[in-house]
């Protein structure tokens, strides 16, 4: 047995970790299409490279077209792959049309006037259309971060295509047209290269995914599953990022009125459904920039910046869209009224003593009947900056 068989495995047994390892996260996966795409292209890719190098009766007529067709469903299931990922439309027709050119010019100059040359020509021309229209596209999709990575790795499958029939031409590239294929220096450069281009595209596509997954996984831990608001994680993260620098900010928490008994009379599955109701309306009227469930029936708004009129006018709105609001479950004369504590931050507090004003307004809206928004009053050291800052702010007005 040669040293240059154990070489010849070398492609094969990249592709099958590859197609394998695609097609494991595919069935994991099922809703992401390009990773069956890309356990295609390594499997194609393998059986291309298993049926020039290790087949014995290789130089068939059958077993070039068998590995040239396994060779071009590579290319373009890699292709369509890498448009999947950024939700690209896949050019079927174009890839079609130029399948079907490259498969009757192929077996022109291979029984009608038998070529290896022009072969290759005609092959490489077919991936010079289909990875320049990929690199197109994944470019016109405003590739962002990690997406220039699949636009470089297309640029490099497409430069390939280019460089090497080009070297042919020029005679820099020998193809052995006197010996076997298998032995040219062209062939060699072919299987030098993919196993790199191949890891390198296998890691990318994982990487991807890896950075996908975190991504719905950090979204999934801050989001409540009822309602897909902020949960109390998401809100406190969000706000962490809102509150440097934001001397008008505030915040509104909204209890629902008497849930208690919604749960009693209508049953769980109902209040949970008047739950998701009350967050469409908050999310709707309430024009926040965050808005979260932070308890069973209670939600927080957290405003940047926004004056205590307007502040004053959303808590309105959303008391009147819940007059306007059918509740699934309930009968229709059956109202929900919600009570809020609004608080606008005072000097540099923090976001619980924020939260703690706010509650405190909204057991004040409870105690004076529900149904209604109380504006936290100020405590008396705070009235006095308050007083400031508006005779500050007519001053410019001025
Ligand atoms: P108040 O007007 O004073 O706010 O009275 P209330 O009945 O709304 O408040 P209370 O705190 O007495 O009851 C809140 C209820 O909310 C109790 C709890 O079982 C219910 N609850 C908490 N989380 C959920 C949930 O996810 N789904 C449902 N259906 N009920 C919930
Ligand atoms: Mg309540
Ligand atoms: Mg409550």
């Amino acid at each position: 047995m040669s040293g240059q068989f154990f070489f010849t495995l070398l492609n094969p047994a990249v592709a099958a970790i590859l197609a394998v390892t695609f097609l494991v996260l595919w069935r994991k996966r099922s809703d992401q299409l390009y990773l069956a795409m890309l356990a295609l292209a390594f499997g194609c890719s393998g059986v291309a490279f298993a049926i020039n190098d290790l087949l014995p009766y290789f130089e068939t007529p059958a077993s070039r077209i068998a590995a040239n067709l396994m060779f071009l469903v590579a290319i373009a299931s890699a292709c369509i792959g890498g448009l999947l990922r950024v939700g690209q439309p896949v050019p079927w027709r174009l890839f079609a049309g130029t399948s079907a050119i490259c498969a009757v010019l192929f077996s022109w100059y291979l029984f009608v006037a038998p070529s290896t040359e022009a072969r290759i020509y005609v092959v490489s021309a077919a991936y010079v259309i289909l990875t320049s229209k990929t690199v197109w596209m994944l470019f016109r999709a405003t590739p962002r971060g990690l997406d220039w990575l699949f636009v470089g790795l297309s640029s490099a499958l497409l430069l390939l295509a280019i460089l090497r029939p080009a070297a042919t031409l020029l005679k820099q590239l020998d193809i052995n047209s006197a010996g076997s294929f298998r032995d040219s220096a062209y062939w060699a450069t072919v299987q030098a290269v993919t196993p790199v281009i191949a890891i390198a595209m296998g890691l990318a596509f994982l990487f991807a995914l890896a950075s996908r997954l975190f991504d719905e996984l950090t979204a999934e831990a801050n989001r409540d599953f009822l309602t897909g608001l902020l949960n109390r994680r998401g809100f406190d993260k969000g706000v962490q990022k809102l509150l440097g620098g934001a001397p008008d900010a505030a915040v509104m928490i909204v209890d629902i009125d008497n849930f208690k008994l919604v749960n009693d009379t209508y049953g769980h599955g109902t209040g949970d459904q008047v739950i998701a109701a009350v967050a469409r309306v908050l999310t709707k009227q309430g024009e926040a920039d965050l808005v979260a469930r932070t308890g069973g029936e209670e939600f927080t708004l957290f405003y940047r910046a926004i004056q205590r009129p307007t502040l004053l006018e959303h808590a309105e709105a959303i008391r009147h869209e819940m007059t306007q609001t059918e509740f699934p479950g309930l009968p229709y004369d059956r109202y929900v009224t919600v009570s809020m504590g609004l608080h606008p931050r005072i000097k540099s507090e923090s976001i619980s003593e924020m939260m703690s004003a706010a509650d405190r307004a909204l057991y004040d809206a409870k105690r004076a009947g529900k149904d209604r928004a109380v504006l936290g009053a100020p405590p008396l050291q705070a009235r006095a900056f308050i007083h400031e800052r508006r005779v500050g702010s007519r001053a410019r007005a001025v």
